[in-house]
């Protein structure tokens, strides 16, 4: 058997929209690989995006996973519950002067950018504006009445690590991605500094996700640094795109989880095509998530074989 090593994986769904397809091939993709291992799967919604945050969406994706077949051990709570934790870890950010005040907008940022915004990797590169500032020049900030950002301040060089998948990755953070936010200026400590604070005080040791946050690992492993704490495992799954290649969207018809289910759709059809897609079986017949984690357990490594490519899906 290849799955004898205990996991602690987590599955984390932001309720700022419906779940959609994508979202249900990596909830799978973890949950086997937890269930793999005999380990300890948490569901932890991430809710801390709240201008985006809907309340019926949380609902929603517990439904969806458990119309999947999906189950979990523990619930961790919200992280709007949990701010004060993220507040403390960015204290410490702040004595280690690992943090800064940023008081630029988004126009100014893209004002000092050159660069046509494909060129980036992900999102724009801050181009360095307040990296001068020290932690403290925060209470000047403050006793003028302007409002700050925090931003992490990369170290220079390369950095690496390696994923479960895509083997070695290797970049310079500090010039591909930029420093980058993890406090928002009216307030809340924004998604790189809870997530892992999170992962770490719930002792989350393998980290599976879509490909989109693959860049985000640069940024939460300069916080585990930083903060002197373990980093966990990470494999990113690739994302699913529509027959044009490009990334699932609405003119590729619904694929909302909640949709289908609406539709009267059995979660068998669904987990039957995922299945073949990440070559558990080579036909796309019905399968429930309970008889694909039975083909998993006995395939060795079966998560090494999921293909690298995104998943091209036809409604
Ligand atoms: N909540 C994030 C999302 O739904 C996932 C964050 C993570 O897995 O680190 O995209
Ligand atoms: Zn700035």
């Amino acid at each position: 058997m290849s799955c004898d090593q205990p996991v602690r994986g987590r599955l984390a769904p932001s309720p700022t929209g419906a779940q959609h397809l994508g979202n249900a091939r990596t909830f799978l993709i973890a949950w086997l690989h937890v269930r793999c291992f005999n380990g300890e799967l948490l569901l932890r919604v991430e809710d801390l995006d709240t201008p985006r945050t809907k309340s019926w969406a949380n609902e929603q994706a517990i439904d969806d996973l458990r119309w999947l077949g999906i189950d979990w051990d523990k619930t961790a709570p919200l992280q709007s519950s949990r701010t004060d934790r993220y507040l403390e870890a960015l204290e410490v950010l702040k004595q280690r002067e690992l943090v800064y005040p940023c008081t630029c907008s988004r126009t100014e940022i893209e004002a000092c950018s050159s660069a046509p915004h494909e060129s980036f990797l992900d999102g724009i590169v801050y181009p360095g504006n307040c990296a001068e500032r020290t932690a403290q020049a925060a209470q000047r900030l403050e006793a003028q009445g302007q409002r700050y950002a925090w931003r992490f301040r990369f170290s220079e060089g390369t950095k690496e690590w390696v994923d479960d998948l895509r083997g070695p990755q290797q970049l310079d953070a500090k010039v591909s991605l930029g420093d980058f936010i993890v406090a928002r200026n009216y307030g809340p400590p924004a998604y790189q500094l809870a997530v892992t604070v999170d992962d770490h005080e719930q002792q989350i040791n393998h980290v599976l996700r879509g490909d989109d946050l693959v860049y985000s690992t640069y940024r939460q492993l300069a916080i585990y640094q930083a903060l002197g704490w373990e980093s966990p495992g990470w494999l990113h799954v690739p994302l699913v795109v529509g027959p044009d290649g490009k990334r699932l969207a609405k003119r590729h018809g619904d694929s909302r989880l909640s949709y289908w289910r609406e539709q009267g759709m059995r979660p068998e059809q669904l987990i039957g095509s995922i299945a073949e897609s990440l070559r558990l079986t080579d036909t796309d017949a019905p399968l429930g998530a309970r008889e694909l984690l039975s083909i998993a357990q006995n395939k060795e490594h079966w998560w090494l074989d999921i293909p690298k490519s995104p998943w091209v899906f036809h409604q």
